[in-house]
């Protein structure tokens, strides 16, 4: 009998296999007691167990490159870091094998981190997965992770460690399934990037038996459990279709009727410019730059080090579009030398262009280094701070670029409601939005966006965001300039469709999204872009909302 589950579909695309389960068994290892003189034989394994799984880390990460290498970078970090190091060497002098000790220190460094406050306790599935490559380690058993197999499988977890989706292999992953969570999740952005069909916050997802064949749709969110032959057959059709159409449509974003949504790319470093290019995007919609300062936990990236990495993206996009997002350190994205580490409540606290007003320095430096990047080259650069929340904030920044001597476009990301509502205001002092909608949907929501059990109000369909997005267009176009979307948001190509109807001028998104948006967006004219994106706004939840978008789309 076929069953249907829905959890939240985060990369589009159609799997149809086995159910295989990540290896996440917590090993335990057990307490016994050494004596006083093995003691120093046995931090000396548990050091070389710890190096090896951060030269591990480093590893995936240079083969992965891009986003996913910082990550693996910092939770090579976090395997090494000094007081974590201090008092497995404590607990094993008073007695503590080292794979105990290992355990146990990292227990206690866990509660501490569950306990700090929910943006930190997201950084918790890292924290065990490091863990447990040290533990198996130490044992001698196979590292927890992807399933050993030769056969094409669905894998289903709990959550994804980002040192197993960086090295997926995609021909033998045909999609995944995770019961943790949220779409605007760090797991969800790399499936993307992986172009890897994925459904997140999946309740129940570990019950899924070892074995059974599901159908994963990565756009609607659907499960099938044991599909019969005719779903299977529906959904391998309607993937085809998909794909024919992917393949037919090239060129810049244009509606049915020709009004043009420049398809942008979001990257994170150098590395993700050739996915970026093949996908043919017209340029660079976000810049994440702090990937670059995740290097050095005690420093920033020197001049010289920033301007060889924003020529190296700058000059891959001749002529074309380049918004480069100035550092945004701290909540989610904490920096050990920038971001306060007492702070209550981090997202609420000095983060983004907040954590760089207080460090000035730190801001110089980085427009000083995109100055020089961008020197003799044709591209259109166009620097954005984020977190801007008024018309205070906007002039600081734009006075910093000045001061800076940057020939470029300025800009605010609106990522929190305030500036959304004082758009105009903010407008006087920059020259571009960018709506981050992640951030904007966990502000104006209050409800955090690495917490799977509140993914219901990170949905970017929520009629109340919608309603900050037309805001924030409507503003920009009558100050006669322009606002884009770079949030998640754009990456689903029914809502990309929406956001073109309530005025956005340009959309970008992880580059294995763009050509699904490309042929959406193809499909329709402004004015029902426009109707569906009326009729989404009249709804009264995300769900309602893009059942009612599609409704007009689709003519029914
Ligand atoms: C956003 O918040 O929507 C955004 C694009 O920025 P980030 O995801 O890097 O916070
Ligand atoms: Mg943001």
């Amino acid at each position: 009998m076929e069953a249907t589950l829905r959890g939240v579909g985060v990369s589009h695309g159609v799997a149809i296999g086995e159910v295989r389960h990540m290896g996440t068994a917590v090993l335990e290892p057990p307490a016994k007691q050494i004596p006083a003189e093995d003691a120093e034989r046995e931090q000396g394994r548990a050091r070389k167990a710890v190096e090896a799984v951060a030269a591990d880390l480093i590893a995936r990460g240079n083969l992965a490159g891009g986003e996913a290498q910082a990550v693996l970078e910092a939770q090579a970090m976090m395997a090494q870091d000094p007081e974590l190091m201090a008092d497995v060497d404590r607990r094993i002098a008073v007695g503590s094998t080292a794979e105990r000790a290992v355990y146990d220190a990292f227990a206690a460094y866990r509660e501490l981190l569950a306990g700090a406050g929910e943006y930190l306790a997201g950084r918790v599935a890292d924290l065990d997965d490091v863990r447990n490559r040290i533990v198996a380690r130490l044992l001698g058993v196979p590292m927890p992770g992807v399933p050993d197999s030769d056969e094409p499988y669905v894998l289903v977890a709990r959550d994804l460690a980002p040192a197993d989706t960086a090295l997926l292999d995609p021909t033998l992953v045909l999609g995944f399934v995770t019961e943790e969570g949220g779409p605007t999740s760090h797991s969800a952005i790399l499936a993307r990037a992986l172009g890897v069909p994925a459904v997140v916050a999946l309740p129940g997802a570990g019950e899924l038996a070892e074995g059974t064949v599901i159908a994963v749709d990565g756009s609607t969110g659907d499960i099938f459990v044991e599909p019969s032959e005719e779903k299977k057959a529906q959904l391998e059709a309607a993937a085809a279709e998909r794909k024919a159409a992917l393949a037919a449509s090239t060129g810049p974003g244009a509606t049915a009727d020709g009004h043009k949504v420049p398809l942008l790319a979001n990257v994170g470093g150098p590395a993700d410019v050739p996915a970026a290019v093949e996908a043919g995007a017209e340029g660079v919609g976000l810049f994440r730059t702090e990937f670059l300062f995740l290097d050095d936990s005690k420093n920033a990236p020197s001049e010289e080090k920033q301007v060889e990495a924003y020529r190296q993206v700058l000059e891959a996009f001749p002529e074309g579009r380049v918004v480069v997002r100035v550092l945004d350190a701290g909540a989610d994205k904490p920096l050990d030398f920038l971001t306060p580490g007492d702070e209550p409540n981090p997202a609420l606290g000095v983060r983004g262009l907040r954590t760089l007003l207080d460090h000035p320095e730190v801001l110089r430096t980085q427009l000083t280094a995109l100055a020089k990047a961008a020197e003799g080259l044709p591209v259109y650069l166009e620097v954005m701070a984020p977190m801007v929340a008024d018309r205070t904030d906007a002039k600081a920044f734009a006075d910093a670029c000045r001061a800076a001597g940057l020939q470029a476009k300025f800009g605010a990301m609106v990522e929190i409601p305030s500036a959304a509502l004082r758009a105009r205001s903010i407008l006087q002092e920059v020259e571009f939005l960018s709506l981050g909608t992640n951030d904007l949907a966990q502000y104006t929501f209050a409800a955090d966006r690495q917490v799977g059990a509140v993914s219901r109000l990170q949905d970017p369909w929520q009629p109340a965001l919608l309603d900050l997005v037309a805001l924030s267009a409507e503003a920009a176009k009558a100050e006669g300039k322009s606002c884009g979307v770079c949030g998640e948001a754009a990456s689903d190509p029914l809502l990309a469709c929406v956001l073109t109807g309530l005025g956005v001028t340009s959309l970008s998104m992880g580059a294995a999204s763009i050509p699904y948006v490309r042929a959406t967006l193809a499909k329709y004219t402004l004015a029902q872009c426009e109707r569906a994106a009326a009729a989404a706004r009249a709804a009264d939840s995300a769900d309602e909302a893009r059942n009612a978008a599609q409704a007009v789309l689709s003519g029914e």
